[in-house]
């Protein structure tokens, strides 16, 4: 690892380098950046500790669909800094009542529950299923199922890990939750033979982001959302990644005109600049907490609601979801246009690519290397694919500019 990162010709010589190597002698190595040392940054670009541009095509994996520093976000996280940022569940707080009431209005939906990381939302999903299925759905105490997609990716905690089949994401942190069965991602017939009557959820991602962008086939949500009724069953979409705008709608449900019982939503909702997660669902779903059965320290705090209010405001204008469908599909349709021999496949939905190349020869990190001598910041996902998820700021010579860089190393 330390080879990696001192090699990079853009690390050489300079105050990176140094930074560089205090993480890598004094941070647990539990990620592999490309050596790229982020010292400042604006709207879609950053620049390094030795003053060199970037484009962020990554924008923290949709956390920053705002862009950095969204002048309306910074400054409601500034009025809210002056006025108070942490109450705890305790007491009351002037800004948890109307985050609560905008949210659930986005999402057109009755009830929100305020988390911080993406990793407790879903976790808060998996119990509000479990607690329904008992009290409400009437199965045996102990015995709940939840049918979760292979090539999902929820999050790092010991019972999220527990139902992953990334060996990396998995191995060696059991022992594991059990009350999970696995079924192929895209398949609605599958879900269909799963289902018990001990069932009380469906987990899935409407795109399976780490997994390099994968798209289900059309028709697939609304499949699984009459599934789900007819079985009496809840469709929980994890919507972390895929949903506040980047697909070119406000959730990525909605491509299908599909609601299901629970939005789990993290990243974006947190402007980029706080930890802010939600569970949101009905009366009859999440009615089903009483005081103490669940919660968190800083789940609600103001300074998060604050920042998350501005950014239900920022979507209620529509502007960022048009972006993202307009130039989502430039990009893709000009990637499509320079027909590159090296590109197996280009999966596009909203201002999300995934693009894989036939072979990993060159493997994806070492294209990803070459665009960040390039000035383009991007992920490599599964040896062979590049992940590209710019904030939805980028003016269309920008997107055109990635797609000019991509079109360089492939
Ligand atoms: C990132 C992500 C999570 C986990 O969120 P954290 O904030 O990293 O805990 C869960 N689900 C999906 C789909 C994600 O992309």
């Amino acid at each position: 690892m330390t080879a990696d990162l001192t090699t990079a010709p853009t690390a050489v010589g300079s105050a990176a380098e140094r930074l560089l190597d205090l993480e890598d002698r004094h941070g647990a190595h539990n990620y592999h950046p490309l050596p790229v040392v982020i010292a400042t940054a604006e709207g879609a670009w950053v620049h390094d500790a030795d003053g060199r541009r970037y484009l962020d095509a990554l924008a923290a994996y949709s956390a920053v669909n705002f862009g950095h520093g969204h002048p309306d976000l910074i400054a409601a996280a500034k009025a809210q800094l002056d006025r108070v940022t942490l109450t705890s569940r305790a007491f009351h707080n002037d800004q948890l009542g109307p985050f609560c009431a905008e949210l659930a209005e986005l999402c057109g939906m009755d009830r929100v529950l305020p988390m911080n990381t993406g990793a407790e939302a879903v976790e808060t999903g998996i119990k509000t299923a479990r607690k329904w299925g008992y009290e409400v759905k009437g199965v045996p105490d102990g015995q709940a199922e939840i049918i979760v997609m292979e090539g999902n990716f929820h999050g790092r905690t010991t019972t999220i890990v527990s139902f992953s089949d990334d060996p990396v994401a998995h191995d060696h942190f059991g022992p594991y939750t059990p009350g999970f069965v696995r079924v192929p991602y895209g398949s609605a017939d599958a879900i269909r033979d799963a289902i018990t009557p001990n069932t009380v959820a469906v987990l899935l991602e409407p795109v399976q982001g780490e997994a390099g962008v994968v798209v289900p086939p059309a028709g697939y949500l609304q499949a699984v959302r009459d599934i789900c009724d007819e079985q009496r069953v809840l469709m929980i979409a994890d919507e972390i990644q895929a949903g506040l705008g980047r697909t070119g709608r406000t959730f990525a449900c909605e491509h299908e005109g599909v609601v299901p019982d629970l939005y789990l939503l993290g990243k974006a909702l947190g402007g980029g600049i706080v930890p802010l997660s939600a569970v949101v669902g009905s009366d009859e779903v999440l009615g089903v907490f009483g005081p103490g059965q669940h919660g968190s320290t800083f789940g609600g705090n103001p300074l998060a609601c604050a920042v998350g209010r501005e950014v239900i405001a920022l979507l209620n204008t529509g502007e960022f979801q048009q972006r993202a469908a307009e130039l989502g599909q430039r990009m893709a349709d000009r990637l499509a246009a320079a027909d590159l021999p090296r590109v197996k496949e280009i999966r596009a939905h909203g201002l999300w690519l995934g693009v894989e190349m036939v072979d990993a020869d060159p493997s994806a990190r070492a294209l990803c290397e070459q665009l960040l001598e390039r000035g383009l910041l991007a992920k490599d996902t599964h040896e062979t694919t590049i992940r590209l998820a710019p904030p939805l700021v980028i003016t269309a010579d920008e997107a055109d500019w990635i797609v000019d860089q991509l079109i360089a190393v492939l």
